[in-house]
Order: C-alpha cells, then sequence, then structure tokens
C-alpha cells in the first residue's frame, strides 16, 4: 500500500511536471493558440491566461504595411550603431546577437535615444507588403531604460552575399538554446543596414513572440538589404517558418516617411 501511494505521488508529481512543460512551450505551429498559453512561472492555472494579449491585443504586430499613408510630419531616424565584440545566441527560436553589456550603439528618433540590445532574424518575413512576402526579416531591438521598446525591421531580399550576415551564421551554436558568450568576433551592425535609411513605414505594435507585449514602436525600412539564396538555405537550417502570420490593424493607421 505504502509502495502504490508512493509510486502514485511520484507519477502525478511526473505527470504535473509534463504539464507545466508542454505550457511553457510555444511553437510558430501552434501561434493560433499563443493567447491561452500558461506563463511558466505559475504553478496554478491562472483565471487570466498571461499572454492572453496575444490573443485579443488590438495592437499587434506584425501587419500588412500595403495600406500606409505619406507623412511629412514623422520624426528622422539616426543610426548610432558601432562595431561589437556580440554574444551569439540560438534562442530555440531564432538566431540572435546580443551586444555586449557596456555596447553604446542605439538609434535616435527625432531626439529620443532607444539603446540597441539585441538583433535576430525570422524566416520568412513577419512584416508584409500586400501579397509580398520577404525572404527573412531582421528585427533590432532597442530598449530603453524606462523600458520603452523600439523594433526597426528591415526586410531581406536573395542576391548578392552579405559578409556581416555570413559571421552572424557561423558563430550563431546549432544546439537551440545554446549562447555562445566571449566570441571574440567584431561585427559591423552598421552593415547589416540597407543604404537608403530615410524612408520607413511606422506604427503602434507589438512584440511578435510571447508575450505579445503592446507599447513596442515599429520602424520599417522600405529599403532592404541583399543576402545570397547560399546564406537563407544557412538560415532555414536553424530556424525555418519562425514568423508571426500578419495581425489585424484595427484601428491603427501606418505612417510612411518619405
Ligand atoms: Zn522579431
Amino acid at each position: 500500500m505504502k509502495f502504490i501511494t508512493i509510486f502514485s505521488s511520484h507519477f502525478l508529481a511526473t505527470l504535473f511536471t509534463l504539464s507545466i512543460v508542454n505550457a511553457t512551450e510555444w511553437s510558430y505551429e501552434d501561434q493560433q493558440r499563443w493567447g491561452g498559453i500558461q506563463d511558466h512561472n505559475q504553478h496554478e492555472v491562472p483565471h487570466i491566461y498571461p499572454y492572453a494579449v496575444c490573443g485579443i491585443g488590438q495592437h499587434q504586430s506584425p501587419v500588412d504595411l500595403a495600406t500606409s499613408h505619406t507623412s511629412k510630419k514623422l520624426n528622422n531616424l539616426k543610426f548610432r550603431y558601432y562595431a561589437d565584440k556580440p554574444d551569439f545566441f540560438n534562442t530555440g527560436h531564432a538566431v540572435q546577437v546580443n551586444l555586449s553589456n557596456d555596447y553604446q550603439g542605439e538609434l535616435l528618433v527625432g531626439k529620443e535615444a532607444y539603446p540597441l540590445i539585441q538583433l535576430h532574424f525570422h524566416e520568412p518575413s513577419e512584416h508584409v507588403i500586400g501579397t509580398k512576402t520577404f525572404p527573412a526579416e531582421l528585427h533590432f531591438v532597442h530598449v530603453r531604460d524606462d523600458g520603452k521598446i523600439a523594433v526597426l525591421g528591415v526586410l531581406l531580399e536573395t542576391g548578392k552575399d552579405n559578409s556581416v550576415f555570413q559571421t552572424i551564421l557561423e558563430n550563431t551554436p546549432h544546439q537551440e538554446g545554446e549562447l555562445k558568450q566571449n566570441s571574440n568576433v567584431w561585427l559591423s551592425i552598421t552593415n547589416l543596414l540597407p543604404e537608403k535609411r530615410d524612408e520607413y513605414y511606422t506604427l503602434a505594435g507589438s512584440l511578435t513572440t510571447p508575450p505579445c507585449s503592446e507599447g513596442v514602436d515599429w520602424y520599417v525600412l522600405t529599403d532592404t538589404i541583399e543576402i545570397s539564396e547560399t546564406q537563407l538555405a544557412q538560415l532555414k537550417s536553424f530556424f525555418s517558418g519562425n514568423a508571426r502570420l500578419k495581425q489585424e490593424l484595427n484601428n491603427r493607421a501606418i505612417a510612411k516617411k518619405k
């Protein structure tokens, strides 16, 4: 009897652990359910799921940028991106570059400075323009001291080889969740930007992965950068289809700076 009790409680504990693990994991195949995924820090099923905003948020990203209207009143963007020896991170969902702790690079939106924290790739693009989806999309994530987030999106097309992108591919660990620190590899961040940097789409949106938090300012450059077909294939060997589907605009307008 004692044995059975121990066995049962162990069995229940195992089941409980499994259910927690399943609840924390999210995948791109499962994205319609992100609004119902439980946060791993909670031991009981909450009444309101913490990722609910993925499902019920009204300012979600990405979106279709086709309905933009040109505005002359928008801020200028200034890129103060410097070279860095970053960490290379396989997040389990994307190829990511984490800038070093003392990195000084930032994006200026008008006079407002947003420090660059990390950049990562999606395949294919998350933002679309009408029926056009791009082969990939690069996100530069900037976080201000007060927590305000600005993401710069750069759409990727296939064409010429990109040497900075190659350095990223060659240094990113293939093991999911693995971080390569102290790489001692210099990366020229500016070389990941297109030539034309003064035209962009902008709107208020969200993180495109759980918890899908809103209040994120989006800037997507109209000009693109190129990577080769071989490099695109290499990116896909890490993650393919790691893109959230387009979300409803609801009451938002997309402005385009010319
Ligand atoms: Zn992203």
